[in-house]
This record gives structure tokens, sequence and C-alpha cells, in this order.
């Protein structure tokens, strides 16, 4: 069975005081919800605050990105030995705010990648398209390029460590969500792309979908048979939203590997 997963991504939000008013209203409701797994993925200065708000609970620690490098002189950045330290068990990479805004490629995508596994983070690997991508009808070559980089350095073996997340670039903060069919097409050409590599790593694959999921429409999109879980932005910074999309995936039936 693929249990699934809910990951909040707080991007540049909130303030310390917000961040801890939002973990002590989302810990009580998530407690009962012991049929999927949780995560929240604050601003590196929160992370440890966070992280200790969260010790022993449901929910676990993920960062937003970090250092493709280990520890030097690289001012500015985030090593994943430091968020270990900051009690970090998950790392989001290649958000496609920082592939467009930041200039990152597949390949600094893929060395951060790696650099999760080798610390023992759980990468979750954001892959999409954007609108003039779809419309062009190249979603499936965006996204098999974008998995194929970190597939070329971290191998099938890398993917079983981690986890996908489908995020459609157009759907991302825009209100607009892809319809559960639309979103199932590309899980599913995920999935049968790392299958065609490893069958058994594809079965047990935990693939997100990201992109406007909120309380009304996350029980549709995780109906879908190859849909595992969210990646939720705007969402999870309030909490009777983020609960109840946790709700839904609590809800939702287990998915049965392939
Ligand atoms: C995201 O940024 O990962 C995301 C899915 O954002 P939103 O839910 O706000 O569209």
């Amino acid at each position: 069975m693929r249990v699934k997963l809910v990951a909040g991504n707080w991007k540049m939000n909130g303030s310390l005081a917000s961040g801890q008013a939002l973990i002590k209203a989302i810990l009580p409701p998530l407690a009962a919800l012991n049929r999927a797994r949780y995560a929240v993925c604050p601003s590196f200065p929160y992370l440890a605050a966070v992280g200790q708000a969260v010790q022993g609970s449901s929910v676990a620690l993920g960062a937003q990105d970090v250092c493709q490098f280990d520890d030097g002189a690289y001012t500015g950045a985030v090593s994943c030995a430091m968020l270990k330290d900051a009690g970090c068990s998950y790392v989001i990479i290649g958000h496609s705010e920082r592939r467009a805004v930041f200039g990152e490629s597949d390949e600094v995508s893929a060395q951060k990648y790696a650099q999760a596994l080798k610390h023992g983070l759980t990468p979750i690997l954001c892959l999409g398209e954007t609108l003039a991508e779809r419309e062009a009808g190249a979603t499936e070559t965006v996204v098999a390029r974008q998995l194929d980089a970190v597939v070329k350095m971290s191998g099938i073996a890398g993917i079983e460590k981690g986890v996908v997340a489908y995020e459609p670039v157009w759907a991302i903060g825009t209100g607009k969500t892809a319809t559960p069919q639309q979103a199932q097409e590309v899980h599913a050409f995920i999935r049968g792309r790392v299958a065609a590599a490893d069958r058994k790593v594809a079965g047990a694959l935990v693939i997100l979908y990201g992109g406007s999921v909120k309380a009304g429409n996350a029980s549709q999109l995780f109906a879908m048979p190859d849909v595992d879980g969210g990646l939720i932005g705007g969402a999870s910074l309030v909490a009777e939203e983020f609960v109840a999309i946790c709700r839904a995936a609590h809800e939702a039936k287990e998915t049965v590997k392939a």
C-alpha cells in the first residue's frame, strides 16, 4: 500500500509567531488522522522552532530548498547537515519557483536531490510544465526531462528513496487546479516512466499533486489511483484548510501498489 502524504510548503510567508500559531492549531486535529502522513516546510530561519513544536507529533519537518554542496564557503546557502540539525526529514527539490525565479537547472536540482539522499533526507522532487509547454503538447517531454536528470545522477535506487510531486506551473498559486483527470494522466506517465526501469520502485513511489489544492478539491484529486497526496502552498497557511486537506488524505482509499 502507498500511504498518502500531505506536505505544506509555507514558502516565504509569515513570521515566527504566525508559524507557531499555525502549528498549534493543526497538531491536535492531525493527531487523530492517522491513516496518512504529514509534513510542513517553513522558511530556513523558522525550521528549528517549528521542528521543536512538531517533535513527538505525527507531523514531520521539511525544508524548501538546500545547497547542492557540503558545508563550506557558500555564502547564503544552507547545507543538508544543517537541515538535519534543525530536525528536517524532508526537503523540497526543484520547486518551479526555484527553477523559474532563481534559474535552477535540471542539473542543479539533480545535484541537490543526490545531496539530500547522501545525508539521509527524503527529497520531494517537483516536476511540472508551464502553460506554454502544456499548450504546445510538451507536458510529457518536460516532466520526463526533469525526472531523467535525477535518474541519471541518482539512479532508480535514488528514486526509490524519494517522493515526486507533479506541480503544473500554471496551477501553482493561480487558483487554477488541474482536473483530477489531468493530474492522473501525468502521474500515470511518471509512474510508467519509472516502471520502465523498475516496476517495483514505480509501484511504491509516492507521487504528490501540487497546484491550488484546497479543501474543496482535495478529495477528488486524492481519489485518483496514481495521486498519493499533495504538496500544498497557499492553503497550507490556513489551519482549517490544511487540516481539511489532510483529512481528505486520511479518508482517501489506500492505493494498492501496481
Ligand atoms: C506549491 O507552491 O508547491 C503549491 C502547490 O502552491 P499552491 O498550492 O499555492 O498552488
